[in-house]
């Protein structure tokens, strides 16, 4: 199961942020899951849920951020957000762009922890995430 790993993934690079940072507990974990990772959100708290038992994350809340599709449209000079997954055209012009600058996402963005209070490491960790690409 796909979910499971990326969940497994999830709580070893939390456990080794809130280590380093001294923490005795995580509260929160905030994940940005764009809409071409792969990701389905309920198998993911389902996973989530699974592998923290016994951690320092259990019982902690996974909070997930939906980032739609975003891509850059030539002719408007600038980055226009999809309301779909299945149409890569820039919604105002109609111009079809293969340039996507967000909707990959699978990143651990920020850490609720015991101590210190709320941190929020910039972990600039991302996993990979196959997913085929739309455009081919
Ligand atoms: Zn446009």
């Amino acid at each position: 199961m796909h979910e499971l790993s990326i969940a497994q993934g999830l709580v070893e690079i939390a456990t080794a942020e809130a280590t380093r940072l001294g923490a005795t507990h995580v509260h929160a974990v905030y994940l940005a899951v764009g809409r071409l990772s792969g990701v389905e959100a309920g198998a993911l708290e389902f996973s989530y849920d699974l592998v923290t038992d016994g951690t320092l994350l259990a019982g902690s809340r996974l909070v997930i951020e939906d980032v739609p599709i975003a891509i850059q449209c030539a002719p408007c000079d600038t980055v226009r957000e999809l309301p779909g997954v299945n149409r890569f055209r820039c919604p105002v012009c109609d111009t079809p762009s293969a340039d996507i600058r967000r909707g990959r996402e699978l990143d651990l963005t920020r850490l609720e922890l015991d101590e210190p209070d709320d941190v929020a490491p910039s972990l600039g960790s991302s996993f990979f995430v196959s997913s085929t690409d739309p455009l081919s």
